[in-house]
């Protein structure tokens, strides 16, 4: 099942490790055909190379549009080597047989990624290459084809090995790596089609990233992972620059990603944020007068769960905030940027992982999420669902104060990035108690309330930080249960989308306890 590798065809546009390559097929004797561009490097290199117009007859054409699409091409690589119909038909048109193929794509996810215009983006789409792809990996049986620079070593480490020759398994992996890009490169293209069609509406849409790392395993230890990326170049965990501490794992960046995109929410210009991250729920998030302090008030609403957390913060990192996050155990922290003094703070610490993204990820831009199910994968528009306070409805017979609304925002942001059933006390912009991912709203409204205690008695508080608080509901109360709860914890005003077919009684409570209450109109789900 081995196969020869007389001849190769090579056209590609990312021209990394090209020269040496061909230039080491070409010691093993392979025969080099080329197109244009990269037929010039080889030739400048000083390799003899056969043009693949020359072949063909025609000239490349239409801008590159048409280059490779010809039979001489497509039938060296797809002709059976064993079929004598396939050898007669080579014979009588002129076909020699193409035993390797060499090709990377022109470069259309960085074309979308750097903001290039529609036509660009429609130049950029490689039609020739994926062509010559698919026909060269459909005959692995006898064709080797290499899509990706990356594996250049791989081929001539296994020619080296067998003689000359591939085997057969080795051209079957890289006929299904090549697959795999061709899928993908179709997906972008797709994808960038739905995003410039604008429609909210979902769609016929594809599915594949590029494969970014191999994890060392996925939740956990016994599961198998890996990250795929997307291509988009915004500020976020898959474009963040790490410089310090060991590889993150799949649950870091899944936390990770958590965490920056709740910080997110808080507008920079007004003021420092920190989020704290623990199973991707929040464990305290709090604006402060510096950053440091804003770090501090977030970590005091739950000192026990923070440790070993992950921390987002809306604003470059200084030395000071540097200084406090490295009091305790932390996994990661991310920000738009680190100041040289909370660089070198950081140095000191192995293993945190330090992660810089130049800026904040942009909540507002359209996107999909995925959640594969037993048969299928769910898909829907992200949820990037904002409410002003013009859109509140005061419900209570007491409107709320000035504080307590900024409280009650500050909430209904946090609420939006914790797993439902969320319930989030908040006073003075930070949150003293988080309810997450309970079957039920009230059990969530009493663990956070608990949680709360605890930490007062941790810092030897009279009372918890609950009292005078607000409370956010990610949605409505069903019963009016939660909500007594949360006036029984000492909180005095409610944010909640409303919509329970026991509004009437739910408001009733809260005006019996002179809570104020406003409904969002909009529910924040997370599962
Ligand atoms: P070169 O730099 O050699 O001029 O062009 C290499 C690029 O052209 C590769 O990315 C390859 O995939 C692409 N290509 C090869 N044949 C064709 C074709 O017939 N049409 C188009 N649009 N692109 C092609």
């Amino acid at each position: 099942d081995r196969a020869p590798l007389r001849s190769a065809l090579l056209s590609v546009s990312d021209k990394t490790g090209l020269v040496e390559f061909a230039t080491a097929l070409n010691a093993k004797g392979v025969k080099l055909l080329s197109t244009g561009g990269t037929a010039k490097a080889l030739r400048d290199a000083g390799l003899e190379v056969t043009d693949v117009a020359e072949v063909t007859g025609f000239p490349e054409m239409m801008d590159g549009r048409v280059k490779t699409l010809h039979p001489r091409v497509h039938g060296g690589l797809l002709a059976l080597r064993d079929n004598d119909a396939h050898l007669e038909a080579m014979e009588s048109h002129g076909i020699d047989p193409i035993d390797l193929l060499v090709v990377n794509l022109y470069p259309f996810e960085a074309t979308v990624a750097a903001g290039a215009d529609y036509d660009t983006c429609i130049e950029n789409i490689d039609i020739g290459g994926p062509a010559m792809i698919r026909a060269a990996a459909k005959n692995h049986v006898f064709v080797s084809v290499v899509v990706d620079p990356q594996d250049y070593d791989a081929l001539l480490a296994e020619m080296e090995a067998q003689d000359g020759e591939t085997t057969y398994v080795f051209r079957q992996k890289l006929a299904q790596t090549a697959y795999a890009r061709t899928a993908a490169y179709d997906a972008a293209v797709s994808s960038w089609m739905a995003d410039a069609l604008g429609e909210t509406a979902p769609r016929r849409r594809a599915f594949a990233g590029t494969l970014a790392q191999t994890l060392r395993y996925g939740e956990n230890p016994h599961q198998a992972a890996a990250f795929y990326t997307d291509g988009s170049s915004r500020p976020g965990v898959a474009t963040a620059r790490q410089h310090q501490g060991k590889e993150l794992s799949y649950n870091n960046i899944n936390d990770t990603d958590a965490a920056f995109e709740l910080v997110a929410e808080f507008d920079p210009a007004e003021g420092p944020a920190c989020a704290i991250i623990k199973h991707a729920n929040p464990c305290g998030v709090a604006r402060g007068a510096t950053l440091a302090e804003a770090y501090g008030r977030a970590f005091d609403c739950d000192r026990t769960s923070a440790f070993g957390g992950i921390i987002a913060l809306n604003q470059p990192i200084d030395g000071p905030t540097a200084e406090a996050i490295t009091e305790i155990f932390t996994e990661v922290v991310i920000a738009p940027a680190a100041d040289d003094a909370a660089m070198s703070i950081f140095s000191k610490k192995k293993n945190l992982r330090l992660l810089t993204t130049g800026g904040l990820p942009d909540l507002t831009v359209a996107a999909q999420t995925y959640r594969q199910v037993a048969g299928g994968m769910l898909v829907q528009d992200k949820d990037i669902g904002r409410i002003s306070r013009d859109d509140l409805k005061v419900v209570t017979k007491r409107a709320p104060s000035e504080a307590e609304l900024a409280d009650l925002l500050f909430a209904w942001k946090v609420a939006k990035h914790v797993k439902s059933n969320a319930i989030i006390y908040v006073k003075d912009g930070a949150t003293v108690g988080v309810g997450a991912g309970q079957m039920s709203r009230v059990d969530s409204t009493r663990i956070a309330a608990r949680k709360a205690q605890d930490m007062a008695e941790a810092m030897g508080l009279d009372a918890p930080l609950t009292q005078g608080s607000v409370v956010a509901s990610d949605a409505f109360f069903p019963f009016a249960d939660g909500l007594i709860t949360a006036a029984e914890a000492g909180a005095t005003a409610i944010i909640q989308p409303g919509g329970s077919m026991r509004d009437d009684e739910v408001i009733a409570a809260a005006d019996e306890a002179g809570l104020a209450m406003v409904f969002t109109g909009m529910r924040h789900f997370r599962h």
